[in-house]
Protein backbone atom coordinates (compact mmCIF):
# COMPACT_ATOMS: atom_id res chain seq x y z
CA UNK A 1 0.00 0.00 0.00
CA UNK A 2 2.96 2.38 1.16
CA UNK A 3 6.41 1.64 0.58
CA UNK A 4 8.87 3.65 1.79
CA UNK A 5 12.54 2.41 0.43
CA UNK A 6 15.82 3.47 1.85
CA UNK A 7 13.98 6.96 1.84
CA UNK A 8 16.36 10.21 3.21
CA UNK A 9 15.58 13.38 3.53
CA UNK A 10 18.02 16.49 4.30
CA UNK A 11 16.44 20.00 4.40
CA UNK A 12 18.37 22.96 2.71
CA UNK A 13 19.83 23.77 6.15
CA UNK A 14 21.63 20.44 5.97
CA UNK A 15 19.35 18.60 8.74
CA UNK A 16 19.31 15.35 8.19
CA UNK A 17 15.08 14.25 9.01
CA UNK A 18 15.11 10.98 7.68
CA UNK A 19 18.08 8.73 7.07
CA UNK A 20 17.65 6.10 5.35
CA UNK A 21 13.70 4.86 6.31
CA UNK A 22 12.80 1.13 4.98
CA UNK A 23 8.97 0.35 5.64
CA UNK A 24 5.57 -0.73 4.52
CA UNK A 25 2.25 -0.50 5.58
CA UNK A 26 -0.64 -2.71 4.40
CA UNK A 27 -3.65 -1.70 3.34
CA UNK A 28 -6.42 -1.47 5.95
CA UNK A 29 -3.40 -1.32 8.62
CA UNK A 30 -3.60 1.75 11.40
CA UNK A 31 0.49 2.35 11.35
CA UNK A 32 1.75 4.52 14.30
CA UNK A 33 5.02 6.35 14.33
CA UNK A 34 6.44 7.53 17.76
CA UNK A 35 9.44 8.83 18.64
CA UNK A 36 10.74 12.11 20.81
CA UNK A 37 10.18 15.81 18.99
CA UNK A 38 12.76 16.03 16.13
CA UNK A 39 12.94 12.91 15.61
CA UNK A 40 11.26 12.70 11.91
CA UNK A 41 7.76 11.78 12.38
CA UNK A 42 5.98 14.93 10.98
CA UNK A 43 8.44 14.59 7.90
CA UNK A 44 7.84 10.95 7.08
CA UNK A 45 3.33 11.99 6.75
CA UNK A 46 4.30 15.01 4.74
CA UNK A 47 6.84 12.98 2.12
CA UNK A 48 3.61 10.49 1.97
CA UNK A 49 1.21 13.41 0.40
CA UNK A 50 4.25 15.18 -0.93
CA UNK A 51 3.89 18.43 1.14
CA UNK A 52 7.72 17.71 1.32
CA UNK A 53 9.55 16.33 -1.57
CA UNK A 54 11.92 13.05 -0.60
CA UNK A 55 15.22 14.16 -1.10
CA UNK A 56 16.51 10.17 -1.49
CA UNK A 57 15.26 7.06 -2.23
CA UNK A 58 11.84 5.29 -3.26
CA UNK A 59 7.97 6.15 -1.82
CA UNK A 60 5.07 4.02 -3.64
CA UNK A 61 1.76 4.13 -3.31
CA UNK A 62 -0.13 1.01 -4.66
CA UNK A 63 2.62 0.07 -6.13
CA UNK A 64 3.22 3.10 -8.32
CA UNK A 65 5.89 5.98 -7.11
CA UNK A 66 4.50 9.26 -5.63
CA UNK A 67 6.02 10.95 -8.20
CA UNK A 68 3.74 9.46 -10.95
CA UNK A 69 0.51 10.00 -9.31
CA UNK A 70 -1.12 13.72 -10.19
CA UNK A 71 -1.07 16.34 -7.50
CA UNK A 72 -5.00 16.18 -6.65
CA UNK A 73 -5.14 12.27 -7.41
CA UNK A 74 -2.71 12.57 -4.13
CA UNK A 75 -4.01 14.74 -2.26
CA UNK A 76 -8.13 14.03 -2.86
CA UNK A 77 -6.51 10.30 -2.12
CA UNK A 78 -4.83 11.41 1.20
CA UNK A 79 -6.96 12.76 3.97
CA UNK A 80 -4.66 14.68 6.86
CA UNK A 81 -5.23 15.53 9.87
CA UNK A 82 -3.49 18.11 12.03
CA UNK A 83 -2.90 19.01 15.57
CA UNK A 84 -4.46 22.33 15.41
CA UNK A 85 -7.37 21.95 12.79
CA UNK A 86 -7.39 24.88 11.12
CA UNK A 87 -11.53 24.78 10.60
CA UNK A 88 -12.70 28.02 8.35
CA UNK A 89 -14.16 30.00 11.06
CA UNK A 90 -16.79 31.67 8.85
CA UNK A 91 -17.93 28.83 7.28
CA UNK A 92 -20.59 26.01 9.00
CA UNK A 93 -19.33 22.82 10.20
CA UNK A 94 -21.07 21.09 6.72
CA UNK A 95 -19.16 24.08 4.46
CA UNK A 96 -15.60 22.56 5.96
CA UNK A 97 -16.85 19.16 5.52
CA UNK A 98 -17.81 19.62 2.06
CA UNK A 99 -14.61 22.16 0.36
CA UNK A 100 -12.71 19.39 -1.14
CA UNK A 101 -16.07 16.93 -2.39
CA UNK A 102 -16.96 20.30 -3.82
CA UNK A 103 -13.25 20.53 -5.26
CA UNK A 104 -14.02 17.38 -6.92
CA UNK A 105 -17.26 18.38 -8.53
CA UNK A 106 -18.87 15.86 -6.21
CA UNK A 107 -22.92 16.21 -6.60
CA UNK A 108 -24.66 17.89 -4.34
CA UNK A 109 -27.05 15.47 -3.00
CA UNK A 110 -24.09 12.95 -2.31
CA UNK A 111 -21.96 15.75 -0.28
CA UNK A 112 -24.88 16.71 2.27
CA UNK A 113 -25.45 12.38 2.33
CA UNK A 114 -21.83 12.22 2.87
CA UNK A 115 -21.66 14.87 5.26
CA UNK A 116 -24.58 13.90 7.72
CA UNK A 117 -23.19 10.05 7.62
CA UNK A 118 -19.76 10.90 8.54
CA UNK A 119 -20.71 13.51 11.47
CA UNK A 120 -23.29 10.78 12.50
CA UNK A 121 -20.16 8.38 12.92
CA UNK A 122 -18.02 10.37 14.74
CA UNK A 123 -20.60 10.79 17.06
CA UNK A 124 -21.94 14.51 16.09
CA UNK A 125 -25.80 14.78 14.96
CA UNK A 126 -26.12 16.25 11.51
CA UNK A 127 -28.97 17.80 12.73
CA UNK A 128 -27.56 19.70 15.85
CA UNK A 129 -23.77 20.12 14.13
CA UNK A 130 -24.15 20.46 10.53
CA UNK A 131 -24.85 24.64 10.78
CA UNK A 132 -22.97 25.14 13.42
CA UNK A 133 -19.58 27.24 13.41
CA UNK A 134 -16.41 26.42 14.80
CA UNK A 135 -16.32 28.49 17.16
CA UNK A 136 -19.59 27.39 18.86
CA UNK A 137 -17.36 23.73 19.38
CA UNK A 138 -15.54 22.36 21.82
CA UNK A 139 -11.81 21.66 21.33
CA UNK A 140 -12.24 17.77 21.34
CA UNK A 141 -16.06 18.40 18.53
CA UNK A 142 -13.42 20.30 16.49
CA UNK A 143 -11.16 17.51 15.83
CA UNK A 144 -13.97 15.12 15.00
CA UNK A 145 -15.12 18.03 12.31
CA UNK A 146 -11.13 17.54 11.32
CA UNK A 147 -11.50 13.57 11.22
CA UNK A 148 -14.55 13.86 9.03
CA UNK A 149 -13.07 16.87 6.30
CA UNK A 150 -10.36 14.25 5.96
CA UNK A 151 -12.54 11.30 5.09
CA UNK A 152 -15.03 13.63 3.31
CA UNK A 153 -13.82 12.55 0.15
CA UNK A 154 -13.50 9.27 0.38
CA UNK A 155 -9.51 8.64 0.59
CA UNK A 156 -7.87 5.20 0.75
CA UNK A 157 -5.20 6.99 3.01
CA UNK A 158 -5.75 8.88 6.50
CA UNK A 159 -2.79 10.87 7.79
CA UNK A 160 -3.24 12.01 11.60
CA UNK A 161 -0.26 13.72 12.68
CA UNK A 162 -1.04 14.14 16.70
CA UNK A 163 -4.60 14.95 16.05
CA UNK A 164 -5.59 14.70 19.69
CA UNK A 165 -2.81 15.78 21.51
CA UNK A 166 -3.71 19.08 22.32
CA UNK A 167 -6.99 17.66 24.04
CA UNK A 168 -7.34 17.04 27.59
CA UNK A 169 -6.82 13.12 29.15
CA UNK A 170 -10.79 12.28 28.97
CA UNK A 171 -11.65 13.97 25.67
CA UNK A 172 -8.79 12.32 23.93
CA UNK A 173 -9.36 8.99 25.54
CA UNK A 174 -12.96 9.73 23.91
CA UNK A 175 -11.54 10.22 20.99
CA UNK A 176 -9.28 7.25 20.84
CA UNK A 177 -12.02 4.63 21.34
CA UNK A 178 -14.16 6.81 18.89
CA UNK A 179 -11.25 6.45 16.40
CA UNK A 180 -11.03 2.97 16.96
CA UNK A 181 -14.81 1.74 16.51
CA UNK A 182 -14.49 4.24 13.36
CA UNK A 183 -11.49 2.81 12.38
CA UNK A 184 -13.59 -0.63 12.37
CA UNK A 185 -16.21 -0.02 10.18
CA UNK A 186 -14.20 2.39 6.81
CA UNK A 187 -10.94 0.24 7.09
CA UNK A 188 -8.95 3.09 5.70
CA UNK A 189 -4.86 2.94 5.64
CA UNK A 190 -3.93 5.07 8.47
CA UNK A 191 -0.64 6.46 9.49
CA UNK A 192 -0.83 8.33 12.68
CA UNK A 193 1.89 10.02 14.75
CA UNK A 194 1.85 10.81 18.28
CA UNK A 195 5.10 10.69 21.01
CA UNK A 196 2.46 8.94 23.63
CA UNK A 197 3.34 5.44 23.88
CA UNK A 198 0.15 4.75 25.80
CA UNK A 199 -1.63 6.23 23.04
CA UNK A 200 0.99 4.53 20.01
CA UNK A 201 -0.07 0.70 22.05
CA UNK A 202 -3.86 1.31 22.51
CA UNK A 203 -3.86 2.36 18.57
CA UNK A 204 -1.35 0.83 16.42
CA UNK A 205 -1.89 -2.67 14.65
CA UNK A 206 1.96 -2.05 14.34
CA UNK A 207 4.23 0.58 16.08
CA UNK A 208 7.23 2.06 14.43
CA UNK A 209 9.45 3.64 16.82
CA UNK A 210 11.93 6.29 15.70
CA UNK A 211 14.76 8.72 16.63
CA UNK A 212 16.98 10.77 14.71
CA UNK A 213 15.45 10.10 11.66
CA UNK A 214 15.65 6.22 11.89
CA UNK A 215 13.93 3.40 12.19
CA UNK A 216 14.94 1.55 16.05
CA UNK A 217 11.96 -0.61 15.86
CA UNK A 218 9.15 -1.90 14.16
CA UNK A 219 6.41 -4.23 15.51
CA UNK A 220 2.95 -4.78 16.55
CA UNK A 221 2.21 -3.41 20.20
CA UNK A 222 2.70 -6.87 21.43
CA UNK A 223 6.46 -7.40 19.76
CA UNK A 224 7.42 -4.16 21.05
CA UNK A 225 6.24 -4.34 24.64
CA UNK A 226 7.63 -8.22 24.51
CA UNK A 227 10.38 -8.00 22.52
CA UNK A 228 11.91 -4.45 22.90
CA UNK A 229 14.58 -3.45 20.63
CA UNK A 230 17.13 -2.48 23.55
CA UNK A 231 17.45 -2.43 27.14
CA UNK A 232 16.35 1.09 27.66
CA UNK A 233 13.33 0.77 26.14
CA UNK A 234 12.01 -2.53 27.75
CA UNK A 235 12.98 -1.07 30.92
CA UNK A 236 10.72 2.07 30.57
CA UNK A 237 7.80 1.02 28.22
CA UNK A 238 8.03 -2.83 28.64
CA UNK A 239 5.92 -5.62 30.33
CA UNK A 240 3.02 -5.01 31.41
CA UNK A 241 4.00 -1.91 32.92
CA UNK A 242 3.75 -0.94 29.30
CA UNK A 243 3.78 3.03 29.21
CA UNK A 244 2.68 3.35 32.72
CA UNK A 245 5.68 4.89 34.53
CA UNK A 246 5.38 7.58 32.07
CA UNK A 247 2.37 8.22 32.82
CA UNK A 248 2.41 8.43 36.23
CA UNK A 249 5.51 10.29 36.38
CA UNK A 250 5.20 14.06 36.96
CA UNK A 251 5.59 14.54 33.17
CA UNK A 252 7.17 18.10 34.28
CA UNK A 253 9.94 16.96 35.49
CA UNK A 254 12.59 18.52 33.14
CA UNK A 255 16.33 17.73 31.96
CA UNK A 256 17.11 20.72 33.61
CA UNK A 257 15.58 19.59 36.96
CA UNK A 258 17.37 15.75 36.40
CA UNK A 259 20.25 16.74 35.39
CA UNK A 260 23.90 17.52 37.18
CA UNK A 261 24.93 21.19 37.37
CA UNK A 262 28.01 22.29 35.31
CA UNK A 263 29.81 25.65 35.14
CA UNK A 264 27.54 27.33 32.17
CA UNK A 265 29.80 27.29 29.23
CA UNK A 266 29.09 27.59 25.52
CA UNK A 267 32.34 25.96 24.31
CA UNK A 268 30.71 22.58 25.79
CA UNK A 269 27.75 22.56 23.46
CA UNK A 270 30.06 23.05 20.15
CA UNK A 271 31.55 19.98 21.35
CA UNK A 272 29.63 17.58 18.83
CA UNK A 273 28.33 15.88 22.06
CA UNK A 274 24.63 15.55 22.05
CA UNK A 275 22.60 18.06 23.85
CA UNK A 276 18.84 18.74 24.46
CA UNK A 277 16.85 21.96 25.82
CA UNK A 278 16.83 22.96 29.63
CA UNK A 279 12.83 22.36 29.46
CA UNK A 280 12.88 18.67 27.26
CA UNK A 281 10.45 16.48 29.75
CA UNK A 282 10.68 13.24 30.85
CA UNK A 283 9.16 11.90 27.95
CA UNK A 284 11.31 13.17 25.42
CA UNK A 285 14.02 12.78 27.81
CA UNK A 286 14.21 9.31 28.27
CA UNK A 287 14.11 8.63 24.37
CA UNK A 288 17.40 10.45 24.13
CA UNK A 289 18.76 8.47 26.76
CA UNK A 290 18.06 5.27 25.26
CA UNK A 291 20.39 6.27 22.50
CA UNK A 292 23.39 8.16 23.98
CA UNK A 293 24.78 7.63 27.68
CA UNK A 294 25.88 11.23 28.39
CA UNK A 295 23.75 14.34 27.18
CA UNK A 296 24.20 17.39 27.70
CA UNK A 297 21.54 20.22 28.66
CA UNK A 298 21.63 23.40 27.23
CA UNK A 299 19.90 26.68 27.84
CA UNK A 300 20.39 28.99 24.49
CA UNK A 301 23.88 27.72 23.54
CA UNK A 302 25.27 27.64 26.98
CA UNK A 303 25.71 23.88 28.63
CA UNK A 304 24.14 24.17 32.28
CA UNK A 305 24.39 20.90 32.91
CA UNK A 306 25.16 16.66 32.34
CA UNK A 307 22.67 13.76 32.29
CA UNK A 308 24.40 10.35 32.24
CA UNK A 309 21.74 7.32 31.69
CA UNK A 310 22.67 5.37 35.11
CA UNK A 311 22.51 8.52 37.53
CA UNK A 312 19.30 9.74 35.69
CA UNK A 313 17.53 6.61 35.37
CA UNK A 314 17.79 6.23 39.32
CA UNK A 315 16.87 9.65 39.85
CA UNK A 316 13.83 9.08 37.26
CA UNK A 317 12.78 5.56 39.74
CA UNK A 318 13.51 7.47 42.79
CA UNK A 319 11.02 10.47 41.56
CA UNK A 320 8.39 7.82 40.56
CA UNK A 321 8.29 6.24 43.66
CA UNK A 322 7.95 9.25 45.96
CA UNK A 323 4.96 10.22 43.39
CA UNK A 324 3.58 6.59 44.25
CA UNK A 325 3.54 7.75 47.78
CA UNK A 326 2.33 10.91 47.46
CA UNK A 327 -1.16 9.25 45.91
P1 LIG B 1 8.84 15.48 14.48
O1 LIG B 1 7.55 15.60 13.73
O2 LIG B 1 9.20 14.09 14.84
O3 LIG B 1 8.89 16.37 15.67
P2 LIG B 1 10.01 16.81 12.16
O4 LIG B 1 9.77 15.90 11.02
O5 LIG B 1 9.13 17.98 12.30
O6 LIG B 1 10.04 15.96 13.51
O7 LIG B 1 11.50 17.36 12.10
C1 LIG B 1 12.63 16.50 11.94
C2 LIG B 1 13.89 17.32 11.91
O8 LIG B 1 13.90 18.12 10.75
C3 LIG B 1 14.05 18.28 13.08
O9 LIG B 1 15.41 18.35 13.41
C4 LIG B 1 13.56 19.59 12.54
O10 LIG B 1 14.17 20.67 13.18
C5 LIG B 1 13.99 19.50 11.09
N1 LIG B 1 13.08 20.23 10.21
C6 LIG B 1 11.75 20.05 10.08
N2 LIG B 1 11.25 20.87 9.14
C7 LIG B 1 12.28 21.60 8.66
C8 LIG B 1 12.42 22.59 7.66
N3 LIG B 1 11.37 23.02 6.95
N4 LIG B 1 13.66 23.09 7.44
C9 LIG B 1 14.72 22.65 8.13
N5 LIG B 1 14.68 21.70 9.08
C10 LIG B 1 13.47 21.16 9.35
MG1 LIG C 1 5.84 16.68 14.27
Amino acid sequence: MILFEEVTKIYDDGRTAAAGLSFEVQKGEFFVLIGPSGCGKTTVLKMINRLIEASGGRIGIDGRPIGGYKPNELRWNIGYVLQQIALFPHMTVAENVAVVPELMKKPREEIDKTVDRLLHQVGLDPDVYRSKRPDELSGGQQQRVGVVRALAADPDILLMDEPFSALDPVTREKLQNDLLELQRTIRKTIVFVTHDMREALKLGDRICLMDGGRIVQIGTPDEIVNRPANDFVREFLGGENAGLPLRGARLSLTAAELCEPLEPDSRLAADGAVTIGADTELGDLLWHLAAEERLLVRSGDVVIGLLERERTLKRIARELAEGGEER
